[in-house]
């Protein structure tokens, strides 16, 4: 089968068109040589416009992007040098605040703590909001990278931690100053209202709450879109993970504390055995998932801490548990938060415990839900950016991202996560059935260049097709 010729090889045909007609036509009414000289002119132009168009819709091409890779490489090793816990970004946000303020926004600091809101009018249209995480993790870095972090701090509890980018907040930053750039290079070509975020703590999903609290959708323009990219280690760098719908799960900590009696280990009749008392909590919280949540509502509950007792032969006076809740229907976490209150006094009650257990939530945050026609439209406009094969849909998890904040305050949200390890290296694991490092790892290093280019290609188009095609 004839393959369709390659875009020049069509204008050459038109050419070649145009001439047979003219030689057929040329030797007999001589006027019909304006005439047809005009038409063939203006199919040419009609055909140079077409390119034109086609060209300006792969804005920005791999070549703008390549131009201001170095630089941004360069944000991103000092970045990811001096990485800081939630809530503490000081040196993060202002080297974002400086850049943007560089590139021409309106930067504000100190929104909701250390966030950063930097704003580019220009004339009217949509608010587009894109958002970057600023904050790292307390996890002492393994990568072997020459600019591997090693940076400690105190934290809340005023223990000395080491710090690490182990979550790629820092590429986040580096691709949103890429695209501020990019964005700020073809400002004739769209018009509205760019605003760009820095959020500070996302890690403990406190800081997109404390910027909305501060007034980032009532003292700054409330944006029509919101938009954020996260770096995925499932995928290989340079493709775009998309999932129209619930993508994150809301979560909720629950702290628990069940009091018994406490006695001598030989003697447990003369005691309340806290101890057994949690363990069949423990075992009584998954039934609550498995008995009396819907199947079809996915939902997780994990003990992920337990404390009692000092020594084998002493029956503890009480038994402290911390656990997580995941779901994604708002009817069910509602549900399920009061059946493990039940079920923990329910234990309390049956086992003859001298005082109510207490159960305390603390609610982390809200499942995201990405508006299922803007995720559609951002994966057609990303075929086209990146290429087809580059645009997949992936899964939902039941992990969390307080991004899903922006949604319930109004914008239509849509987070889209980016590959970010080399393609060799993650078929090799598959082949191989081994396990690379994920986020949140020592070992985690993002294939930076391509996934870095890729994302600001990604955001950049995105949001020129929200501003031009309202
Ligand atoms: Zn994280
Ligand atoms: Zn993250």
């Amino acid at each position: 089968m004839e393959k369709s010729p390659p875009y020049e090889n069509r204008v050459g045909w038109g050419t070649h068109w145009y001439s047979l007609l003219w030689a057929r036509r040329g030797g007999i009414v001589r006027g019909m040589k304006t005439f047809l000289r005009f038409i063939a002119i203006a199919i040419l132009l009609a055909a140079s416009a077409c390119a034109q168009m086609s060209s300006g819709a792969a804005y920005p091409s791999s070549q703008q992007v390549s131009a201001i890779y170095p630089d941004v490489e360069k944000l991103y090793i000092d970045l990811h040098r001096n990485p800081e816990l939630a809530f503490h970004e000081q040196r993060t946000a202002a080297a974002l605040a400086e850049r943007a303020k560089a590139l021409g926004f309106d930067v504000t600091t100190g929104v909701g703590g250390t966030g950063i809101v930097a704003i580019l009018k220009n004339g009217s249209g949509p608010t587009v909001m894109l958002r970057t995480e600023l904050d790292a993790l307390p996890i002492e870095e393994k990568t072997g990278l020459p600019f591997a972090s090693t940076v400690t701090t105190r934290n809340a509890a005023g223990d000395t931690v080491p710090v690490m980018h182990a979550c790629g907040h820092d590429l986040h930053m580096s691709a949103w100053v890429g695209t501020a750039e990019l964005m700020v290079q073809d400002r004739q070509n769209w018009h509205g209202t760019l605003t760009l975020i820095g959020q500070p703590a996302e890690e403990i999903v406190s800081g997109a709450a404390a910027m909305l609290k501060d007034g980032l959708f009532t003292r700054f323009p409330k944006p029509d879109y919101a938009l954020s990219l996260h770096d995925e280690p499932m995928l290989p760098s340079g493709v775009v993970g998309f999932h129209a719908g619930y993508f994150r799960a809301s979560a909720d900590t629950v702290e628990i504390t069940i009091f018994g009696r406490g006695g001598h280990g030989a003697a447990p009749h003369m005691t309340v055995d806290p101890v057994v008392i949690a363990a069949r909590v423990i075992l009584g919280l998954q039934t609550i998932v498995s008995r009396e949540n819907n199947p079809m509502d996915p939902a997780v509950i994990t003990v992920g801490s337990i404390h009692g007792g000092t020594v084998a032969n002493i029956i503890p006076e009480q038994v402290k548990l911390q656990l997580t809740m995941r779901t994604f229907n708002p009817e069910a976490r509602k549900r399920m938060l009061a059946a493990i209150e039940r079920e923990v006094k329910g234990e309390a009650i049956a086992a003859n415990a001298p005082k109510q257990p207490i159960v305390e939530v603390k609610s982390g945050t809200d499942a995201v839900y990405n508006d299922p026609q803007l995720t559609q439209r951002m994966a057609g406009v990303l075929r086209t950016a990146l290429g087809p094969k580059n645009v997949v849909e992936m899964p939902a998890e039941m992990t969390s991202e307080d991004f899903s904040q922006y949604g319930l305050a109004g914008a239509h949200a849509v987070l889209l996560h980016i590959g970010a390890v080399d393609p060799a290296k993650l078929e090799a694991a598959r082949q191989s059935g081994t396990m690379l490092p994920k986020l949140h790892t020592p070992q985690w290093a993002p294939d930076r260049e391509p996934t870095i280019k890729a994302a600001i290609t990604a955001e950049t188009a995105i949001l020129l097709d929200l501003f031009r095609n309202q």
